[in-house]
């Protein structure tokens, strides 16, 4: 809407509920001097009017009753509230000083109080929202009351040619000034938000604004007095028409609202069934209890979701997943922070599934964690390719590439660690002529048992057992001394020779044998790789010197 189109609207609004109606009172007042006495017509029009008021008064204070705020229609309502219960006493009163004196304040009060939209809209609590009107409620009416049970306050309203007093013009002329300022704020507050609310309310105040001067130049019964009386409850009739038209509306957006949302609702609603499906996530409360799985969830674990809820989230743990690692997890949760890393879980039937996970702590609207949700993504398979590509295919140990990989590693954390690091490099004896006797295949077989053999002797966390190429082998762990490492490899040694595997063509046994060297070493004094691998070949080439089937170990 053009601003002014705006404006037009606030000029037409104007001559409606000013200009016309003021011509039409003095009309009136010249044309037709007719006295018209009718009392209950009187108190039925100033009933109406005032039970519409009422009406208004709460329609607003339930509408914006959720804000915490006064709201300027709020402080409006209570010009409406406090006109209304002083015009039920002017109604019910019988003609005379008391009769036109309640009018008169209902318009001053009125006046006054819907002046007040020019205070600014301030919050308050639900207790001070509701006694605000109450006690305007009941001001006007003890207001009543007093001068109702007490006459002889009531000023002098008539003088002694019967017009109005300067007592019942003031209290018309203040009231009307009042309406007039309430008018200006309504009419700055349309231009500003262009609400139609704001409209209706310019030409409510500016109707009653005109009652009020009307009231100043009319007589009691004149014609012209019950325009004015006309004029105010058309204000009210048209103000309450448009609460209603406005209110409708409001249904009608909230039921257009509820369709949207219901529509949003089904679409989330399949989303979530394919989220349910493919992706695998699970919540539980601060113990790990679960308390929520996906389908997804159920369908890689093996679990149905009855088995699941209610359990311990280590139902799918694998034993192969130290403790440590889930103290790890559980130290990063409690502090509040989330987690990722890969998980190597087991199912129902006892296989095994590696899921990347990502677990976050879930927070209440205060800010406490009350559980966690979790993420998973599938990776047995790449975990499988990974596996594939760290093992040496014969013997399953793991392959000279991871070896490579992992010795650093190994040297930087037991450096760290300030430990003992040992490094174990293994030969088979004579291995060449037990091919060359035995065959190929035979060799295959000694191949295997001996990587068995090192691999069931070597199952800390920290061994790492490796087929380095051909028949050579190596052992990294960590934590033994050089007197616990020789005797651990000592017997691994000795462990050999007992598979009693026949080699007759090997000099050091009359079976097979292998020769090791042994390099132990501690924290800051562990070598770098280089020098530590050609110290250990060297070890070993000592032992294959010395006779064979032996240790020789070194620093
Ligand atoms: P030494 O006691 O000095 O270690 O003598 P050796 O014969 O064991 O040493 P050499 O390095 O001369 O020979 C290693 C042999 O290992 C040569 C090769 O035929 C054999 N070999 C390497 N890889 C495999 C394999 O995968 N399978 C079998 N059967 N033999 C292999
Ligand atoms: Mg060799
Ligand atoms: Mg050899």
């Amino acid at each position: 809407m053009q601003v002014e189109n705006i404006k037009y609207k606030l000029l037409k609004m104007a001559l409606y509920t000013i200009v016309l109606p003021l011509v039409l009172g003095w009309l009136l007042r010249f044309v037709f001097p007719t006295i018209y006495i009718n009392i209950p017509l009187h108190t039925v029009l100033e009933s109406v009017g005032a039970t519409i008021a009422f009406i208004i008064t709460i329609v607003f204070y339930i509408k914006y009753a959720r804000y915490g705020l006064l709201s300027r229609f709020n402080i409006a309502a209570f010009g409406l509230l406090s006109m209304g219960v002083l015009d039920i006493f002017h109604a019910v009163v019988l003609p005379g000083e008391l009769f036109v004196f309640l009018h008169s304040s209902a318009v001053f009060f009125g006046g006054l109080f819907l002046g007040a939209v020019w205070i600014k809209e301030f919050q308050i609590s639900q207790i001070n929202y509701r006694f605000f009107p109450l006690s305007i409620f009941f001001f006007s009416f003890l207001f009543a009351l007093f001068f109702i049970a007490f006459r002889e306050y009531v000023p002098r309203i008539f003088d002694a040619d019967n017009s109005f007093s300067i007592n019942a013009d003031l209290l018309n002329i203040i009231g009307g000034l009042g309406f007039i300022a309430a008018s200006f704020s309504f009419a700055q507050e349309y231009l500003k938000t262009r609400e139609l609310q704001e409209l209706v309310f310019v030409g409510f105040t500016m109707l009653c604004a005109t009652a009020a001067v009307l009231f100043v130049f009319s007589d009691l019964w004149s014609l012209e007095w019950w325009l004015w009386h006309i004029l105010r409850l058309l204000a009210y009739v048209i103000a309450l028409y448009f609460l209603y038209a406005q209110y409708k509306k409001e249904i009608l957006q909230i039921e257009d609202t509820n369709e949207k949302l219901a529509m949003a609702n089904k679409t989330i609603g399949k989303y979530l069934d394919i989220v349910d499906e493919h992706v695998i996530t699970s919540t539980t409360d601060l113990r790990g209890i679960i308390t929520q799985v996906s389908k997804a969830f159920c369908q890689i674990s093996g679990y149905s979701k009855e088995e699941l809820i209610g359990q311990a989230h280590n139902i799918v743990r694998d034993p192969d997943m130290s403790s440590e690692f889930y103290a790890e997890i559980w130290r990063t949760l409690k502090s509040a922070k989330p987690w990722d890393g890969e998980i190597k879980n087991r199912k129902k039937d006892g296989s095994v599934y590696w899921v990347k996970t990502a677990i976050t702590p879930l927070f209440d609207e205060i800010g406490n964690v009350f559980g966690y949700a979790s993420v998973r993504q599938d990776i047995t398979d790449k975990k499988c390719l990974e596996r594939l590509s760290i093992t040496d295919a014969l013997t399953e140990l793991y392959n000279r590439r991871y070896f490579n990989e992992v010795i650093e590693e190994e040297i930087m954390r037991a450096k760290r660690d300030d430990k003992y690091f040992s490094f174990l490099m293994i030969d088979i004896d004579h291995f060449k002529q037990y091919n060359d006797t035995y065959g190929h295949q035979s060799g295959d077989m000694v191949l295997k048992k001996t990587a068995e053999v090192f691999k069931n002797y070597s199952k800390r966390t920290s061994d790492f057992v490796f087929r380095l190429g051909g028949e050579e082998f190596a052992i990294l762990f960590s934590g033994l001394d050089e007197v616990k490492s020789f005797t651990y490899v000592h017997e691994l040694l000795q462990k050999i020779e007992d598979l009693h595997i026949a080699h007759r063509e090997n000099s050091a046994s009359p079976y097979v044998t292998v020769s090791m060297g042994l390099l132990v070493q501690k924290g800051e004094s562990i070598d770098m790789y280089g020098e530590l691998y050609s110290k250990a070949d060297a070890l070993l080439y000592k032992a294959k010197q010395n006779g064979r089937n032996r240790v020789v170990s070194g620093a």
